[in-house]
């Protein structure tokens, strides 16, 4: 088609949009036919910066780009947008208590939902990857009773991509020889990521790694906190490779996943694996066409059984305070 997907970016000034946007324009998602315009969302005070971004797009005169809209207001930027890329959040500050952390964050995804419900195409699709991503697609979810819940989805993209990176290093491997990776549960230091289901060179992982000492308290620890040790050696948080994992997330959700291969995506449970029913939680899916389905019937071992519930306690635990909150 050569009518352009319209897709919507929130916190556009910010430092992981000025890596997406300029990809996203360059067709990264949605192919190098396929002209793209772009609506661009951003808190009243950040206008002036989006201005600037702006200008750097216009200046990159990308072929795709059939357009450029900004606003502070959810109900005119959403308006008949096909992806929505809710990218700015307010992440837990120092001292911060978690129950105001995710108040703060309802005050943004609340009304995104009813924007997105309101005005967004009736085919959009929905990538969270604004922390706490997990629950602040849940919170977009249920303010937008007419999308369907499958269309939400939160990114544990870049958590994936870094335990492959990891696997890869420590096997010798080269990232493209992994497959079937998948992170469980919430995008926080809970995720677990499985190497009993992934495989190097078709060998399961776990075996080819074949040290279970290093997988429990160095490669998990690794891959969980590998934001942390990016901003303790940047003195910036992971920006460029979070923008990379989203498009990863949305290029995958269209263009599918490769034959015998899945991805990891945080998408409502349909009671799957045991984790509760509405939970956005992370789980191994095949996808195809802005569609995914949950890999079923992999063996869970007691080892990773536990992981899972860990992780699915914190999400139910953040559930339940949003709840409390009013804001689902
Ligand atoms: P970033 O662009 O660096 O980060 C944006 C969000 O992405 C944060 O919630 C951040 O969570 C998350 N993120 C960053 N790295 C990763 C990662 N590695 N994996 C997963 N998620 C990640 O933040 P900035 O402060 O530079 O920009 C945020 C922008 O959002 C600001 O311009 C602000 O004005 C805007 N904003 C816009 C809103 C709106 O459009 N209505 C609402 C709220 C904010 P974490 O820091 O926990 O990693």
């Amino acid at each position: 088609s050569t009518t352009p997907v319209k897709v919507a970016v929130t916190g556009a000034a910010g430092n992981v949009s000025y890596s997406l946007l300029f990809r996203i324009a360059s067709g990264a998602i949605f192919g190098p036919d396929r002209p793209v315009e772009l609506r661009l969302l951003e808190v009243t005070p950040a206008l002036k910066a989006l201005e600037g971004v702006v200008m750097e797009l216009d200046d990159s005169a990308f072929p795709l780009l059939a357009g450029v809209e900004t606003g502070d207001d959810p109900n005119k930027v959403f308006d008949g947008v096909n992806l929505a890329l809710l990218v700015g959040a307010k992440p837990r500050g120092p001292g911060m208590e978690r129950g105001d952390m995710l108040k703060d964050n309802g005050g943004i995804f609340a009304p995104q939902g009813k924007a997105l419900n309101d005005v967004a195409a009736d085919d959009v699709r929905v990538v969270v990857t604004g922390n706490p991503a997990n629950t602040n697609a849940l919170i977009a979810m249920n303010n937008a009773p007419d999308i369907p819940n499958e269309r939400f989805s939160a990114l544990t993209r870049l958590d994936h991509n870094r335990a492959i990176a990891q696997l890869a290093a420590k096997t010798g491997a080269s990232v493209t020889e992994i497959s079937n990776m998948t992170i469980w549960g919430n995008h926080s230091a809970t995720q677990y990521p499985d190497l009993f289901h992934a495989k190097v060179k078709g060998q399961v992982a776990a075996e080819a790694v074949g040290d279970q000492a290093w997988i429990e308290d160095t490669y998990i620890p690794t891959v969980a906190k590998r934001g942390a040790a990016i901003i303790d050696a940047r003195g910036a948080s992971s920006a460029a490779s979070a923008a990379a994992a989203t498009i990863d997330h949305a290029r995958d959700w269209f263009a599918g996943t490769a034959q015998g291969d899945w991805t990891s995506m945080a998408v409502p449970s349909d009671g799957s694996y045991g984790v509760a029913e509405g939970l956005i939680s992370s789980f191994p899916v095949t996808t195809k066409d802005g569609d995914y389905e949950i890999v079923q019937g992999l063996e869970i071992d007691d080892f990773s059984r536990g992981k899972i519930d860990a992780s699915v306690q914190e999400l139910t635990e953040e559930r339940d305070t949003v709840r409390g909150l009013g804001l689902i």
